[in-house]
């Protein structure tokens, strides 16, 4: 019997440490520099080194990778504890090394990256001293690759890149961008389009406007490629590899958001109960009205539900080792995270009256935020198509009339089977 919903004494007095650090040292950082990947800030950047150190002395630096990687190896399951205490800060992902879009990008280097790949890009990458971008959507098709259009020809030993991106989480600050285009326009796109490594200020890589999105502190880059060229090695993967190294990234991705999000839902919940038990109405606290009751029910039964199936999630991604066998849970917790985060944030907002719709507090970003979940690594629609047809595959076509569960059927059944014992009985008397 392996059921077991308790952290084990030894990674407990970690987390312990780790929210107590991000309470006292790394949260006062949020709220003076807003963006933790502008390394041009050498103030900013100042402060944080010490305080990579300290994690790093933890044993809590880049906690997802093994330590072939420079990680302790714990996997998904501790990330995602820690990732609870981690998601309220905005700096904390980046001093405990485990920050999107770097820890995605990090992973396919690790998985695809040739050795020379690994020794440019992984190993600066991991040790905190550059940043990265990942480069997939464009203008005119983001959710349907099938309508990316940005393309790369072979030119003697270089390939030459043209089109647009945009969206692209931290591009401005990136030192290099993982970039998704067609190589194959021929065949079905999803053999047709390759990963391929582009450093930051190639000739013909232009950043033609970096979009700010409330509720995040990195901009999201558009990017014009015109006769950009890159060698062939700097090819990621294989030639026809790109939407199953982009596979490998996003499955990844939407989890380690997840994470973050159970902690920010934690947050809203918190400041939710802590305004019910202080505000102060006719006949007593906020908090003794059936209506606010009703609200932290709610609350509380969609933010446990939500959470343990995170949990669940990560455990079986350790479990298999493999994104795509857990395809079905994590097209789950991609859907469930926009609609708790803005439920939970919304009426966090509204018990809070006015001052929860002002800047001062951190409901109307929450509730922003909760919609960029429904959308970035593909909006909710496209992953409950995928939970969908996950679920529908296990089961077997049935009689299309008469359901397996009709009563009369059921019934001439059981019929049949209690004659045959009766007749079993007496015939033993
Ligand atoms: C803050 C932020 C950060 C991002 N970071 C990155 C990044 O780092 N790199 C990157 O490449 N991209 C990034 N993105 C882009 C993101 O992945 C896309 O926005 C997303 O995939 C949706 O694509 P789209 O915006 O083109 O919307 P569209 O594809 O135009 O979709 C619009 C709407 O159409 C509907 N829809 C789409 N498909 C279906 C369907 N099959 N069935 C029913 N309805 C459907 C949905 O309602 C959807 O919201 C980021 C986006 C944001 C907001």
């Amino acid at each position: 019997m392996a059921w077991d919903f308790e952290t084990d004494p030894e990674f407990q007095s970690k987390l312990d440490w780790a929210a107590e650090f991000v309470r006292t040292e790394v949260e006062p950082l949020d709220l003076l520099y807003p963006n933790p990947y502008d390394r041009t800030d050498s103030e900013a950047m100042a402060l944080m080194r010490p305080l990579k150190e300290k994690v790093k002395e933890q044993g809590l630096w880049a906690c997802h990778l093994g330590p072939e990687l420079g990680g302790p190896g714990y996997g998904q399951m501790k990330l995602a504890l820690l990732n609870e205490v981690l998601g309220t800060s905005i700096w904390a992902p980046s001093v405990f090394g485990c920050q999107a879009p770097d820890s995605g990008n990090a992973e396919i280097l690790a998985h695809y990256g040739t050795q020379a790949q690994k020794d440019e890009y992984l190993a600066p990458l991991l040790a905190g001293e550059i940043g990265s971008c990942y480069v997939m959507t464009e203008p005119t098709g983001g959710s349907d690759p099938t309508l990316f259009r940005t393309r790369a020809v072979r030119d003697g030993d270089h390939w030459v890149i043209n089109g647009e991106k945009w969206f692209n989480s931290n591009a401005q600050f990136a030192a290099f961008h993982i970039v998704m285009v067609v190589t194959n326009p021929e065949v079905s796109p999803y053999q047709g389009m390759s990963m391929f490594i582009v450093p930051a200020g190639t000739p013909g890589l232009e950043i033609v406007k970096n979009f700010h999105v409330r509720g995040f502190s990195e901009h999201e880059g558009h990017l014009r490629f015109t006769d950009v060229r890159v060698p062939a090695d700097h090819l990621l993967g294989e030639e026809g590899q790109g939407f199953l190294v982009a596979q490998t990234r996003l499955g990844g991705g939407r989890v380690h958001h997840a994470m973050r999000t159970v902690a920010l839902v934690r947050k809203a919940f918190d400041m939710m109960c802590e305004r019910a038990v202080s505000r102060q109405m006719r006949k007593g606290p906020l908090g003794g009205l059936q209506m606010t009751q009703e609200r932290i029910a709610d609350s509380w039964i969609e933010m446990e539900q939500f959470r343990l199936l995170v949990l669940r999630t990560a455990w079986r991604i350790d479990k298999e080792q493999d994104y795509l066998k857990v395809r079905k849970d994590i097209a789950a917790i991609k859907v469930a995270m926009p609609k708790v985060m803005h439920d939970i944030a919304q009426r966090a907002l509204h018990l809070h009256g006015a001052i929860g719709v002002s800047d001062d507090l951190p409901f109307v970003d929450m509730m922003n935020y909760a919609e960029v979940m429904g959308l970035a690594d593909g909006p909710t629609e496209v992953h409950k198509i995928t939970l969908a047809k996950e679920v529908l595959k296990t089961y077997a076509p049935a009689d299309p009339v008469y359901p397996s569960g009709y009563r009369p059927a059921l019934r001439e059944q059981a019929r049949a089977l209690v004659a045959e014992r009766l007749e079993h009985i007496v015939g033993n008397l």
